[in-house]
């Protein structure tokens, strides 16, 4: 039995309610182990209570790595890119996830696939899998370059809620590259496209936030139009698998 606990699922954003309070983070429980999956900001003074066994990052931005500045109870993990923007925390267990590569964590694996978001903070998703569980994390996300092989054959995706169909990405004219943030219809399309029959929404954006009720009847809409289904996460959210 895997259980995935949503225990934050706000973005970089101003407006917050009680539904979507802290920052986005994924915890998943397996075999009395707890892999915590980002740890931004507004975590800093509870990591004590969640006692992780270990937390793995997707990138440094402050509401996915600045829940660390303080220190952490367990090892964390991070590529090279993100342990250069955080090398002054004061983290005593520093693990090195190598892309492409696959780790085993807490019963786990782990394989990082890099993806277009930030230019000064590299991001990395996640395909987990755990014997026939397969999916892939990544709560923010302009475009995943390996979609076919990230994937492949997933139950679900956990991707990014920032916006719905208004664009947040910009463009480098001169490598073709773009960052910042996918709209949902996109993620689904991409779902529609790789088979994969359900996406999660969390990282979520004022779109969701200040206008739920709206937005969420708009995603059932667009899922529907994709044949996939789509689940917005909030605030303690649990899975069980
Ligand atoms: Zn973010
Ligand atoms: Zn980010």
């Amino acid at each position: 039995m895997i259980k995935l606990t949503f225990l934050g699922t706000r973005g970089e954003i101003e407006p917050r309610t009680r539904r979507y309070r802290m920052h986005s983070s994924l915890l998943i429980s397996y075999k009395g182990k707890k892999v915590m999956l980002d740890c931004g900001q507004s975590w800093t003074a509870k990591l004590k209570k969640i006692k992780p066994d270990h937390i793995i990052l997707t990138h440094a931005h402050p509401d996915h790595a600045w829940g660390l500045k303080k220190g952490a109870p367990c090892p964390v993990w991070a590529t090279k890119e993100t342990w250069k923007i955080i090398q002054d925390y004061p983290l005593s267990e520093r693990r090195l996830i190598k892309p492409r590569s696959r780790q085993k964590i807490a019963g786990l694996t782990f394989e990082a696939f890099p993806v277009w978001h930030s230019v000064r903070c590299p991001a990395v998703g996640y395909r987990i899998t755990c014997k026939s569980l397969k999916f892939f994390y990544i709560s923010d996300v302009a475009y995943i370059p390996e979609l076919e092989e990230a994937f492949h054959q997933i139950q679900f995706y956990i991707g990014d809620g920032a916006t719905l169909f208004r664009p947040m990405i910009r463009k480098n004219k001169k490598t073709g590259e773009i960052f910042g943030h996918a709209t949902i219809c996109q993620q689904l399309t991409w779902c529609h496209k790789q088979k994969v029959p359900q996406m999660i929404i969390t990282h979520c954006g004022a779109d969701i936030v200040t206008h739920e009720k709206q937005r969420l009847q708009q995603i059932e809409k667009f899922a529907r139009e994709r044949e996939v289904e789509a689940l917005v996460a909030y605030d303690g959210m649990e899975i069980v698998i």
